[in-house]
């Protein structure tokens, strides 16, 4: 699969015409009438244009095997010895599309010493559990995570893969897609299953502006990635008893490049998608300073404080408060927003919150459109109020 060339078409003139028509570079000569291509080559096809048929692109034929993937796959994170909550709200979507499609829910389980932290997943809606469970898998490494991803898959042959957009999810479902040469759609929203048992992953486009609806139609397994939060972790069930599986780990899944010398755990920083109480704070705040009234306003509910990207692109914040699309999704039980206008982006994030209060100047800002409760109004005037009103109640 990829670009060809075709030696016997090339001249002198067309290879200089080639090395100049890539805009990346990638086209060097070779000896008196040849070129190679090097890996900074994109695809971009423009030296097929120029090429006049001395370079061709070739598709990789496959099969369409589809029928032969069933089922529903979660890659189930664990580190240390606690299972990621991402997990639990994975299983639970995939349920609900197993169920569409009649499919069994897979869970995948890798880590050291956790043979006795899995059964819980089978409550959450696993029906087979494959643990990988070995003292090398302790800390995450990218290299022996993908050799045991591909060794599940070909064991159990799912017909789509839910992996949580963690920092882990993030590193390993690429290279996953890209062994397999499949697809993979980063940080779905949401996801529906259609009658031939294609995933439709659906995630916002063109800055947060519209919804695309993907498919991967030719290739199994279906890959996507998921936030943290954006499906609700389901009850769990009593009379569940999912099938578990220990695989042995082999020296060759072991394999990897890279060696961890030492690992340090970095201070926990309270995250704001955990948070019941949130207080988000936007560009209508005038100062830094300023902030010093919002945080203690987010004090006194018991709440955490949280922001809009331009106050991470002024380093007000740290970037893991941002809520949004290019941020955290968070579902507080109250989210209040304080100067903040309401954007296509902010409010992707906070979609799940249950109640929304909204302070601004500005009666026709967007924030209105999704808040509960509304201020309209000065918050150097709004902010002071409450904060006498709150104490007084105290
Ligand atoms: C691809 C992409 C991804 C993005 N991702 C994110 C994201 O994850 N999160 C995010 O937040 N943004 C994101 N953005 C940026 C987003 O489009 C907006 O620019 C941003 O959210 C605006 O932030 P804001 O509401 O703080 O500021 P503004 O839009 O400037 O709004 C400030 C608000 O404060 C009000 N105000 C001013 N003074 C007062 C006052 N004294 N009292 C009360 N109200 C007052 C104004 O009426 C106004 O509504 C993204 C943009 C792109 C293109």
């Amino acid at each position: 699969m990829g670009l060809r060339i075709n030696n016997d078409k090339l001249t002198p003139a067309l290879c200089r015409k080639l090395v100049e028509s890539c805009p990346f570079g990638a086209i060097n000569p070779s000896g008196d009438n040849g070129i190679t291509i090097g890996p900074e080559c994109r695809l971009c096809k423009a030296c097929i244009k120029a090429g006049e048929g001395s370079i061709t692109y070739e598709e990789e034929k496959r099969n369409n095997d589809n029928h032969n993937w069933n089922g529903i796959a979660v890659f189930c994170e664990i580190s240390g010895n606690s299972i990621h909550e991402i997990s639990y709200e994975l299983l639970g979507k995939a349920s609900e599309l197993a169920k569409t499609a009649n499919q069994p829910v897979y869970a995948l389980a890798i880590g050291s010493g956790i043979k006795s932290l899995v059964p819980v997943l089978s409550a959450y809606g696993a029906d087979s559990i494959s643990v990988y469970d070995h003292q090398s898998l302790e800390n995450y490494l990218v290299e022996p995570y993908t050799n045991i991803v591909e060794d599940f898959i070909s064991r159990t042959k799912p017909s789509a893969m839910l992996i949580g957009a963690t920092s882990a999810g993030r590193s390993l479902a690429p290279r996953i897609a890209a062994r397999l040469k499949t697809g993979l759609t980063a940080d779905c929203t949401a996801l529906e299953m259609d009658e031939n048992n294609n995933l439709i992953q659906i995630r916002p486009a063109f800055g947060g502006n519209i919804m695309a609806r993907i498919i991967t139609p030719n290739t199994r397994p279906q890959f996507c990635t998921v936030r943290y939060k954006i499906f609700s972790k389901i009850h769990p069930r009593t009379d569940s008893a999912a099938q578990i599986h220990n695989i042995e780990v082999t020296d060759k899944m072991l394999s990897c490049s890279a060696e961890i010398l030492t690992a340090e755990r970095k201070p926990e920083v309270a995250d704001i998608s955990e948070a019941d109480i949130i207080v988000q704070v936007g560009r209508g705040v005038k100062s830094q300073k300023d902030l010093e009234m919002v945080q203690e306003l987010a004090t006194a509910i018991g709440g955490q404080i949280a922001c809009t990207r331009p106050l991470v692109e002024n380093h007000w914040f740290d970037s893991r408060k941002q809520i949004g699309l290019s941020g955290r999704t968070v579902k507080p039980k109250l989210l209040i927003c304080i100067g903040v206008s309401g954007a296509v982006q902010t409010v992707a994030g906070m979609k799940g919150s249950e109640c929304i209060i909204a302070i601004n100047s500005d009666p026709n800002a967007s924030i209105f459109d999704v808040a509960n409760y509304g201020f309209v109004g000065d918050l150097y005037q709004i902010i002071p109020l409450l904060l006498k009103k709150i104490k007084e109640a105290d």
